[in-house]
Order: C-alpha cells, then sequence, then structure tokens
C-alpha cells in the first residue's frame, strides 16, 4: 500500500545561488536570469525555492535563493485514493485540522465522514454580512464556524514557528493542489487572503467527496457514543447518532459547549495558559514609513515594497506582552460565537490594501492570574474569557458594537472624546478601556506599550485606536491526548485535534496536527500497513 504523497521532481536542485534584487524586479524572470548570469555562466533551468524581504537593511532588498537544473518549485500532491467501502472515521469539524486530518485519511485508505454545525463556505458568508450590519450572532454560523472553521474568512498567514511537529511542506503543497497560488511554496511569510481561502477550502471538500468520504454541514456534535469499557464508538448528534471506527474530534477553541460536555463526561481536558488583550488599529502608511524608513510623504507601494508588519514582544511585571496575528492592510473583525459577547480578529485581503494595519496585542493568562481572579478547574480559562467579552459587550451598548479607545488615551487612561476612523464595521464606541477590562491586563497591556513606544517610536500615534477584546488567541483547554497514540486516555478511538485540542495554534499549525493525528489513527486502525505509513 502506497501512502506517499507524490512530487513532481523528487530530486533536488544541481546546485543553489543566492540573489539580492531590488524588490520590484525580485518577480520578474528577465531580471532573475540577469542577476543569476553575472554569477553563474550558463545558469540552465533554474526555479526561485525561496524568496524573503529583508527589511532590516536600508533600502529593503530582496533574497531569492534560486535553483539550478529544476524547472519548477517540487510540487507535492496527495495519492487520492478511492475511500468509498474503507472504514468510517468520524470527523467532528471542518477547520484547517479536520479538512487536513479528512485528506490524509483518504491518503491512509480510510473513509472519512466530516460533521461539521456550521454552514457551505458561501452560504456562511451571507450570516457574515448579518453579523456586521445588524450585530446578531448565528452561534452555528459565524467566524469561527462553518465550513473552513476559523481558518476560511481569516487572513490566511501561512507561517509557523512549530514547523518541526509536522509535515508543513506537505500541507502548503495541499493547499496548492487545491488552488493557492505556488508562491507560498517560495514566499518566507506565505498569505493566501480572505478572499481566495473560501475557493481553496471548497475545492479541498469537493476532493473529500470525490474519493468516497463525506462531508455534512449543520449537524451539532453534542456528545461521543462510549462501550461499556470506555472505548468511543460515535458521536451523538443534533441529527441522531453516527457510528464510527474512532472519532477525531477537531471543534476549535471557539465551541465552548464542546468543553462543556466534554467536562460533564469526564472526559481528560485541563486549563491550560492563553493569551488575552485588544486590537490596535494604526494607519498603515505610518507603519509603512516607520518600518521601511520611508522619507516624508513616500508610499511602499512607490519602492514596490508590500504593506509592512511589524512584531514586538516585551516582558513587563508579571508577565510578557507581545503582538499577534499582525494584519497589514486589513479589517477588525466581530468574532463572537453568541450573542451578549464581544470578540475581536483580524483578516486581510490578498493584497493587504485596506488603509489601516491592526494587530492583537495581548499578555500571557497564567495559571495564576485564572487562580487569582478565582477561574479555577479544567474550564477556568473559558470562564475568565466569557467574563471578559461579556464585559466588553455591555460596555459597547449592544449588539457587536466593541467598546474601543484611542491608543494615546488608553495609556492615560481617560476616556477618548472621539474615535479615529477604523476598519471595524458593526461600530465603536468610546469608553475607558481601562475600566472594563481586568485591572492586571490592563497594567500589563500599558506597560507593554509604553515599551512598544521605546522601541518603534511613534507606536503612541494620535490616530491609532485599540478595540478591545482579543479574547480568543489560542485554547484555554488542553484534551489530554497520548503523544504517539494522539488518543483519549480512558477515551480509546477519541483523538482530539487541532487548535481546540490545545495542539495547534494557527492554520498550517492546526493543518499539520490534523494529518499527525490521521497518521496515529491509521495506524491503529490499519495495524502494520498504517505502521509503516505513519513513520514517513
Ligand atoms: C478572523 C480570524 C483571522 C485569523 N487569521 C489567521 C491567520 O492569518 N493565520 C493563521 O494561521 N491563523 C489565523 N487565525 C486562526 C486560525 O483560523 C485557527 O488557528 C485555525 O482555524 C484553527 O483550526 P482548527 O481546525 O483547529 O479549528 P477551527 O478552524 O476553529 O475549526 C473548528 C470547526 O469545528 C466546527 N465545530 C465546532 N464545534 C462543533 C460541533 N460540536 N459539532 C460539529 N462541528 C463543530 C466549527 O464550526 C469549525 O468549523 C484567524 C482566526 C480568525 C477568527
Amino acid at each position: 500500500m502506497n501512502n506517499g504523497s507524490a512530487s513532481d521532481e523528487p530530486n533536488g536542485p544541481r546546485e543553489e545561488v543566492v540573489l539580492r534584487l531590488p524588490p520590484g524586479q525580485a518577480r520578474e524572470r528577465e531580471a532573475i536570469e540577469r542577476a543569476l548570469r553575472k554569477q553563474v555562466d550558463d545558469p540552465g533551468e533554474w526555479v526561485v525555492l525561496r524568496r524573503s524581504l529583508d527589511a532590516r537593511r536600508h533600502p529593503a532588498t530582496v533574497e531569492l535563493r534560486v535553483g539550478l537544473g529544476l524547472s519548477t518549485v517540487p510540487k507535492v500532491r496527495g495519492a487520492w485514493r478511492p475511500v468509498e467501502d474503507a472504514p468510517e472515521v468520524i470527523v467532528v469539524g471542518a477547520g484547517p485540522a479536520g479538512l487536513f486530518c479528512a485528506l490524509r485519511l483518504i491518503e491512509f485508505g480510510l473513509k472519512p465522514v466530516v460533521i461539521e454545525r456550521g454552514k457551505p463556505v458561501r452560504e456562511r458568508r451571507r450570516d457574515l454580512v448579518a453579523l456586521i450590519r445588524e450585530g446578531r450572532v448565528d452561534p452555528e454560523s459565524n467566524y469561527c464556524f462553518g465550513e473552513g472553521g476559523a481558518g476560511t474568512y481569516s487572513d490566511g498567514k501561512l507561517y509557523t514557528r512549530a514547523k518541526k511537529r509536522g509535515d508543513w511542506h506537505k500541507a502548503l503543497g495541499w493547499f496548492v493542489e487545491h488552488g493557492a497560488d505556488p508562491d507560498i511554496l517560495v514566499d518566507t511569510h506565505p498569505h493566501i487572503g480572505t478572499n481566495k481561502l473560501p475557493g481553496i477550502i471548497e475545492a479541498m471538500r469537493h476532493r473529500i467527496e470525490s474519493c468516497g468520504g463525506e462531508v455534512r454541514f449543520g449537524v451539532r456534535v453534542d456528545g461521543v457514543l462510549r462501550a461499556r469499557e470506555g472505548q468511543v464508538t460515535g458521536v451523538r448528534t443534533s441529527d441522531g447518532e453516527v457510528s464510527g471506527q474512532a472519532v477525531v474530534l477537531a471543534t476549535g477553541h471557539g465551541a465552548r459547549d464542546v468543553f462543556q460536555w466534554m467536562a460533564e463526561a469526564d472526559l481528560a481536558i485541563e486549563r491550560k495558559p492563553f493569551a488575552l488583550g485588544v486590537r490596535i488599529e494604526h494607519p498603515q502608511t505610518w507603519v509603512d514609513r516607520r518600518q521601511y524608513r520611508l522619507a516624508g510623504e513616500e508610499a511602499a507601494a512607490s519602492r514596490d515594497l508590500p504593506p509592512a508588519a511589524y512584531s514586538l514582544v516585551t516582558q513587563v511585571e508579571g508577565g510578557g506582552v507581545f503582538s499577534f496575528c499582525m494584519c497589514p492592510g486589513g479589517v477588525i473583525a466581530p468574532c463572537a460565537t453568541e450573542d451578549g459577547e464581544i470578540v475581536t480578529n483580524g483578516w486581510s485581503p490578498s493584497k493587504r490594501n485596506n488603509a489601516w494595519a491592526n494587530s492583537g496585542i495581548v499578555t500571557t493568562i497564567e495559571a495564576e492570574d485564572l487562580d487569582a481572579a478565582g477561574h479555577d478547574g479544567p474550564l477556568g480559562g473559558v470562564a475568565f474569557q466569557r467574563a471578559v467579552e461579556q464585559a466588553c459587550h455591555q460596555a459597547g451598548g449592544g449588539g457587536q458594537v466593541a467598546p474601543a479607545q484611542r491608543l494615546t488615551d488608553f495609556v492615560r487612561r481617560r476616556v477618548s472624546k472621539d474615535l479615529p476612523n477604523c476598519s471595524y464595521l458593526a461600530g465603536l464606541k468610546s469608553v475607558d478601556l481601562t475600566k472594563v477590562l481586568p485591572g492586571f491586563v490592563v497594567d500589563r497591556l500599558i506597560a507593554g506599550i509604553l515599551d512598544f513606544e521605546r522601541k518603534m517610536p511613534g507606536y503612541l500615534h494620535e490616530e491609532a485606536v485599540v478595540v478591545a477584546p482579543e479574547s480568543r488567541t489560542s485554547s484555554p483547554v488542553r484534551m489530554v491526548r497520548d503523544p504517539k497514540a494522539c488518543t483519549m486516555p480512558g477515551a480509546d478511538g477519541l483523538y482530539p485535534c487541532g487548535e481546540g485540542a490545545g495542539y495547534a495554534g494557527g492554520i498550517l499549525s492546526a493543518a499539520m496536527d490534523g494529518m499527525r493525528v490521521a497518521a496515529a489513527l491509521a495506524q491503529a486502525v490499519n495495524g502494520e500497513d498504517g505502521a509503516a505509513a505513519a513513520a514517513e
């Protein structure tokens, strides 16, 4: 049984050459060829293997790693096979973790039955429009729930610091196989964009279905079915019971009802640290000028530079403060999963051509912070998040109106007389956020922001606005699982997976975890065959 993935060019490059070019030439074949010929007499066939912007030097340059003797970037394609009559595995959740798990199960010859509470990606879009215009949250269809999960209407940044945890190259390859720009295989900070993600997600669903797998929408899983000895044999859903060989739980960290029924069923879950804070939005032109050291009114585009990002981190009394999920040229989005709460996050289109740059600015919430706030037990972090989200809803005054403050006023702890223009379309209300957010969070954020001003002068920009809260950075709960077998102790056949289970943080790492869980599961179901494949 061949469980590997196909590659266009199994052999590597004959030789690699490093070039530095001005940004405007870094994607032009002729300019690259000219630069290459200065270093190599007869380059022959070549391809760019890596492209990274170096903005630390002035002027910024692009470093290219060019592979000689190759005609295309080696592409990884899945070894898809018919699985209609194969043993069925239930995958709960069609986010990146669930989808990549389902695809990898197909490579292993198992039939995925994906159960998703939300709607297909195109129908889901209508609910997002209502969410923004009317402030109504559909608890089954929102920025977090629906086909593609929280990743669908996200920024689509596809980088991870957790590359050792799985086959990131294969994951990126599958994005390309389903419609993403092949540049993501080459760029050091690959980014797809909200406008392009839905088509890619849809193509993945079609792949699963064309191989004989199933994807069921509008069905919520409300519990697991267990045999007397604890073995998980299926799920209880809003549409009846479904049984399978195994159950993968890839429900994301927005599904608080899942954590609740797991706790009630004595399944092994525990509290884990996470981060919480605010979204801060600056004019993109200011970020560009600061990061690229542009003169006067000069625009990044005039130098062929992409909208700039920043990454800031500092240690203050009580904990760390850091920027998170920055969206250059992006939009702040209302990401609540229930009425009565405010949650913000950010996304950006593929061109990143909005006028603002937003980033989460958050502090780590450790066990001792939760203890001090009186939130113990496995669901202590969830209770803390919820309290903050509800307080922000109350401060906003209703719907999805978010409480906000000028950054300069936030650090001075005073209400803003007015608010600058902002990308958050569901509405803002000017309040003193320092009285809404927990005191220790405010103290750390202010100390952190003052340090950011030292590191990045001008950060305390008069037009910068703080919108609260950024509360769903990662899961506040870990679903316990065996490090190798990936099953939950005491619940054989149950495979916690992805961000909600506490094993990923972001699209790519969630996708990689889905693939990893599929390999472990195949090993258990397929025996020796699966074992060989999982060891790849
Ligand atoms: C606006 C926004 C922007 C983001 N930008 C980026 C970015 O640029 N880069 C990045 O790496 N990450 C980004 N993220 C985070 C990223 O989307 C998540 O890390 C990733 O989607 C987690 O994948 P997952 O599959 O583990 O969970 P999810 O994507 O949360 O998917 C879980 C799925 O399970 C379904 N589900 C939940 N409960 C049930 C149930 N009981 N029954 C059936 N189905 C259920 C949900 O509907 C959902 O579709 C962003 C998130 C948001 C909200």
